[in-house]
């Protein structure tokens, strides 16, 4: 087997020492090294491994080449080798130089860079190692070579052989899929007896599974879909961001917690391929390796899962909330916490679905903005959220365009929002017009846009934002949830005077209109609808359960302090 290439590129002999004894030293048993000392020579040396066929598993380059920038050629290893990882090499302390700190900003933005790297100070450099490594465990993931992989075989890449590489995707269980009649298919169907039924997978510890359920699957990978107990302190509605939140502070905390998904882990977060707002990742975190980290966190802290199992019912009993699961039936709590989330409606354009993280982004552009400075930008939409990511955005983008399906504007945005945008310069409006194409070599590059009289036009655009609906996950809940005219779960200060509260305490922050039933994250009235919020809000709804809780001693959740009016009416 030829070994994975990892090369270096720096025009300072020094430099490029340095890196090239700490990458021998470290990683020349599996990997071929190879370094160059200018930026053409690396271009001609990259063309030749994508002409045979080698796999280029890291380049590294010095920003300052002669001839072409550091950026501009990592920028061009994603044309050649699209799933290479790249990193600029910087000195240490490079970044306070204001050029080179501009660079860095740059190719961060534009996609051109995975992240930059300290060249080796120090033998052995334990920093320049940990910044390699990651990068190569990054990439295995994406070759699907990392350690740990399930296997799907399949007759063809369709049917329920997809539905099973879904269901390992939504748990975020490293996966490869291949087919039957392949070497490798053929290989791995050795261990299954005569006549296998398919699809089937194949698990790293060698065992085979024929067809199995989606049940079946996330049990034989270690995850729990069945709860433990009948009776909880907390269950949580939802493993997405706010779901394993709530887990992790209601579990540290002491609460007996149950986290209910009717998937796996993770929810809308595990199909971003690139996260780069959330607090401590500067580098950007995938959805599915934060999810993934979260459940550890959670199932160590002692929170008890149930995957695969759709709540269906939420009602009282007893004193207790009862929830009802699909499969298993029911289980009590004290109190619950709603995560479910929202789905949004998606494009269905695989070349754009593929640039998702890298200039296509669902949801309003609160981090993206000012990476898109001076560029083309389209955000499609004709809602007031749509209107006011376009206003946002003009503040940065060279243009903005917006791109509404209907005739009019004032058919889905509030008046005042409309009027802003007409008088905004480098705002425009394109009715009646839809996304039907794009596309771009590791960043958007442009979109095909169709009009209502079905002509095409092809246009330059770096960003596409998505705010075409999120629809709450809410229609299970009994009418005693209040929620307002889209589904979302109306909470605290928000729940109106006929909502039904039945106490005479005030509902707490998060607090539902039916007593010790919080929500938190996308299926909340006004969630800012972003990780690290929906992650705020999941441990926020802890807290308000200790609150709750602490009512409960007072006697504050009991009838007897429903409303006087109530009271009385009882008494007569
Ligand atoms: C493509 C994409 C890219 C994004 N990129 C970013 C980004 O870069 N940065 C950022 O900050 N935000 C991003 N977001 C938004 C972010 O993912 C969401 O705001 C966040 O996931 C919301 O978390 P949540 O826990 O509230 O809900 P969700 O993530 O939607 O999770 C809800 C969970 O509840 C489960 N569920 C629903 N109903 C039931 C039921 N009845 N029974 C059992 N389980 C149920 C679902 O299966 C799901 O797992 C992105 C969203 C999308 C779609």
């Amino acid at each position: 087997m030829p070994r994975p290439v990892l090369l270096a590129v720096e025009d300072d002999p020094e430099a490029l020492r340095a890196v090239e004894a700490e990458l021998r030293e470290r990683y020349a048993r599996d990997y071929a090294v190879v370094c160059e000392g200018s930026s053409e020579a690396a271009l001609r040396a990259l063309e030749q491994f994508a002409t045979e066929g080698e796999d280029v598993a890291l380049v590294l380059a010095g920003q300052w080449l002669k001839g072409m920038t550091g950026s501009e050629l990592l920028r061009r290893v994603h044309q050649l080798h699209p799933h290479a990882k790249r990193g600029l090499l910087i000195e240490w302390g490079g970044w306070g130089d204001p050029p080179t700190g501009e660079a860095i900003f740059d190719a961060m933005a534009h996609g051109k860079i995975d992240y930059y790297v300290l060249r080796p100070s120090w033998t052995p450099d334990e920093v320049f190692h940990s910044a390699v490594s990651s990068f190569l465990l990054e990439w295995s993931h994406s070759q699907r070579t990392a350690p740990h992989t399930i296997h799907v075989i399949g007759e063809s890449w369709s049917g329920r052989a997809y539905e099973l590489r879904d269901v390992l995707e939504r748990c975020a269980i490293p996966h490869a899929f291949c087919l039957a009649d392949s070497e490798k298919g053929r290989h791995l169907l050795t261990r299954a007896g005569d006549d296998p039924t398919l699809p089937a997978i194949v698990l790293p510890n060698g065992r085979f599974l024929a067809d199995p359920t989606d049940s079946e699957i996330a049990a034989a990978a270690g995850a729990a879909v069945d709860p433990c107990e009948s009776d909880f302190d907390v269950v949580i509605v939802g493993s997405g961001p706010a779901g394993l939140s709530a887990a992790v502070y209601g579990a540290s905390e002491g609460f007996n917690t149950l986290v209910v998904d009717e998937g796996g882990i993770g929810g809308q977060a595990t199909s971003s391929s690139l996260i780069r707002n959330y607090l401590g990742f500067p580098r950007g975190v995938s959805g599915g390796r934060l999810s993934e980290q979260a459940y550890e966190q959670a199932w160590v802290l002692g929170a008890n899962f149930a995957l695969m199992q759709r709540v269906v019912g939420l009602d009282r009993a007893d004193g207790r909330i009862r929830v009802t699961l699909s499969d298993h039936g029911p289980v009590t709590a004290q109190a619950i916490v709603l995560a479910t989330g929202a789905s949004y409606r998606r494009l269905g354009v695989p070349s754009l679905e593929q640039l998702n993280g890298a200039g296509v982004f669902y949801g309003g552009p609160a981090s993206e903005a000012a990476g898109l400075k001076g560029l083309e930008v389209y955000v499609v939409g004709g809602a007031n959220s749509a209107g006011q990511a376009a206003l946002h955005l003009a503040r940065y983008a060279r243009r903005v365009t917006l791109v509404v399906r209907a005739q009019s504007l004032a058919a889905g945005m509030s008046h005042y929002l409309a009027r802003q945008i007409e008088s905004t310069a480098n705002v425009d409006v394109r009715l009646g017009s839809e996304v039907v194409g794009g596309g771009g070599d590791g960043w958007l590059d442009h979109l095909v846009l169709r009009s209502d009289a079905g002509e095409e036009q092809v246009v330059e655009a770096q960003g596409l934002f998505l705010m075409i609906g999120a629809r709450p996950r809410t229609d299970w809940l009994p009418p005693e949830v209040a929620r307002d005219s889209r589904g979302f779960v109306l909470t605290g200060s928000d729940l109106p005077g006929d909502s039904g509260w039945p106490l005479e305490r005030s509902p707490f922050l998060l607090e539902t209109s039916m007593p010790g039933v919080f929500a938190a994250g996308d299926a909340r009235h006004g969630a800012v609808k972003r990780v690290a919020s929906a992650v705020g809000e999941g441990s926020i709804a802890i807290q308000l359960v200790h609150q709750f809780v602490a009512a409960d001693r007072l006697g504050q959740n009991s009838p007897q302090s429903l409303r006087s009016g109530q009271a009385a009416a009882a008494v007569e």
